[in-house]
């Protein structure tokens, strides 16, 4: 059974007190993860010792970074390597979220550089993709999200690709309040689960978690996250509101 995910992107947002406080309410919350679920928390990396802290000995939840380096060490001020998060305790890595794809010009070759570097050290690149609006309104979306996926991670063996975790995210979708249909959301992941069939085979491709992302809430999340490909969702404004990302996990399908 594939793992069901729900992840927290907080992005920028949060000074320290609402960090602790955001923190302190989703441990106090009524969560019943299953073994296959999990809860992941992107949170800025100055917060993950809190977040670390604040999250010990709680069962299928995890701390991840929002970005890595894609060397394992050296001259990169203001860097951080993915082995630097796993010494910490942080084992997953989002990696080529639109905003650093577009702010920060973070390129294919990058991504597949980078997706490489957190797999080398077992850890688990959560590998976001998706269109922008004018991709959408071409019809072309299949063939858009097809080739950031073929560019970025081909070059992993089978035994790699079943590691990392998909983050399909229609940007348009992306902070919008817009939100792909359920029925948006279920045709383009399995088109994107066919195009890791077609590279790695039918049973690989079932193994991999795809998720939505893009104005996932609590009222909206079960209709999403019930459609057969969709196992789970990256949630940026909702994951900064305790009670709407605690909905939002409770929604995973079990
Ligand atoms: C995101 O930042 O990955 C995201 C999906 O944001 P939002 O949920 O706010 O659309």
């Amino acid at each position: 059974m594939r793992k069901q995910i729900a992840a927290a992107n907080w992005k920028m947002n949060l000074s320290k007190n609402e960090a602790d406080s955001l923190l302190d309410q989703l441990v106090a919350s009524e969560l019943n993860l299953s073994e296959n679920q999990s809860a992941i928390f992107a949170v800025p990396a100055i917060y993950i010792p809190l977040a670390i802290q604040k999250l010990a000995g709680k069962q299928q939840m995890f701390v991840a970074a929002q970005n890595c380096h894609q060397k394992a060490n050296g001259a990169y001020t203001g860097e951080i390597a993915a082995s630097m998060y796993a010494s910490v305790g942080v084992n997953h890595i989002v990696l080529g979220h639109s905003e650093r794809r577009e702010f920060f010009a973070e390129s294919d070759s990058l991504l597949a550089e980078k997706t490489e570097a957190v797999l080398a050290i077992g850890s688990t690149p959560i590998f976001c993709c998706g269109e922008p609006l004018s991709i959408r309104e071409a019809g072309t979306q299949n063939s858009f999200v097809e080739a950031q996926l073929k560019n970025a991670l081909f070059q992993l063996s089978a035994d790699q690709i079943i590691k990392v975790v998909i983050a399909y995210e229609p940007i348009w979708a992306i902070g919008t309040g817009k939100t792909a249909t359920s029925a948006q959301a279920q045709e383009i992941h399995a088109y994107i689960r066919s195009v890791f069939a077609s590279k790695y085979g039918q049973t690989v491709a079932d193994q991999i978690s795809i998720l939505y992302g893009g104005s996932v809430k609590a009222a909206n999340a079960k209709e999403i996250f019930s459609q057969p490909d969709v196992d789970g969702g990256l949630v940026g404004g909702a994951s900064l509101i305790a009670t709407e990302f605690t909905a939002i996990i409770n929604a995973l399908k079990s």
